[in-house]
């Protein structure tokens, strides 16, 4: 066992009281994670809550899960509660204030982000791992944690959401191992497919319809970018959770080795647009480019904030994908 999971495994066992978090604007992976965490603490009978931060609804294709327990705000004695971050790759994106991170008895992140910054006091931060709720499984086995059918379950959104549906270059044999022993252990794959991916809410379509159509290429073709504004949202009454996914529709343009959307979040007014960005190769690393702005993620899927107009924000990622090829 790596000391970094065993230093978790014993934190676990020697505290009562913890508050679960992940990122701001969470997926698959964060609140799949979250939960499975939860009902494992559960069977100790640990007194654990889920806190997701940040203004926004949570993306509508995760309402069958039973995450009814999870809250927005802070607990009361949030200062008194053992942290654990999962899938966040830096302090801020946990959305908690920084005095609560100070004043935590004991922060504990588990992630497999690449740049992940090592903000608690133990990380276990494992790269190569498809998803954290992969991490969280191995946790768990550790801790002696049965899996039932609710954290098999969750434990699968993780890892079916974070691996494209096990069709990512993070798909590994050991994504799938854990795919079988969570189908053995009950998962119907079949109904989790459904209500992520075919229960799509007409306006998402509709969000896809308006950034395709505005679609552009540049680099000969090998880069395509296209923006969400405040207005789309507004008139299809949606928040910005409907716009998850639409990267997506532009990344498998044949010949596209760099996507990007700008968004213009709806709520709060004013707040800075929001930019996401895939590689189609691990050739190019679209964190990097991300980081450049603040920003962060993975190789081949990341994202920064930015205060710059559309146009700006569209030829820096231009400048730098340029850069980045000719380097190649
Ligand atoms: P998405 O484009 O789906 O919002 O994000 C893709 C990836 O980039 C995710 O792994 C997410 O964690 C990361 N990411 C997106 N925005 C930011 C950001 O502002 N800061 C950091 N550090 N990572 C981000
Ligand atoms: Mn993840």
């Amino acid at each position: 066992m790596g000391s970094e999971l065993g230093a978790v495994v014993d934190a676990i066992r020697a505290n009562d009281r913890f508050l679960l978090v992940t990122h701001e604007n969470p997926d698959g992976d964060a609140l799949g994670s979250i939960l499975a965490t939860k009902l494992a603490l559960d069977t100790f009978g640990k007194d654990s809550v889920m806190f997701v931060g940040g203004e926004l609804t949570l993306p509508p294709e995760y309402d069958f899960m039973p995450l009814d327990g999870l809250s927005r705000t802070l607990p009361d004695d949030a200062a008194e509660r053992v942290i654990v971050a999962l899938d966040s790759a830096t302090a801020p994106r946990t959305q908690l204030p920084p005095e609560l991170l100070e004043a935590a008895p004991l922060t504990i992140d588990v992630d497999h982000h690449h740049d992940n910054t090592r903000y608690g006091r133990i990380n276990l931060i494992v790269p190569e791992a498809s998803s954290t709720g992969e991490i969280v499984r191995d946790l768990l086995a550790e801790l002696g944690v049965e899996l039932t059918p609710a954290i098999a379950e969750a434990l699968y959104v993780a890892v079916d959401t974070d691996t494209g549906k096990f069709q990512y270059t993070n798909t590994t044999p050991k994504a799938h191992r854990l795919a079988a022993e969570l189908l053995e252990q009950g998962v119907a794959a079949y109904e989790v497919f459904r209500e992520i991916y075919e229960s799509v809410p007409f306006e998402r379509q509709q969000l896809i319809g308006k950034a395709l159509s505005r679609a552009r290429r540049y680099e000969e073709d090998r880069m395509i970018a296209s923006y969400l504004l405040r207005a789309d949202f507004e008139e299809l009454g949606v928040g910005e959770e409907y716009a998850e996914g639409v990267i997506d529709e532009l990344r498998k343009v044949n010949g596209v080795e760099l996507a990007m959307t700008v968004r213009e979040p709806p709520e709060p007014p004013g707040a800075p647009r929001r930019i996401s960005m895939r590689s189609a190769s691990d050739a190019l690393d679209v964190s990097a480019i991300a980081r450049q702005r603040g920003g962060g993620g993975h190789r081949r899927a990341a994202g920064f904030s930015s205060d710059e107009t559309i146009e700006e924000i569209i030829e820096f990622v231009r400048g730098q994908f340029a850069d980045a090829t000719a380097r190649a």
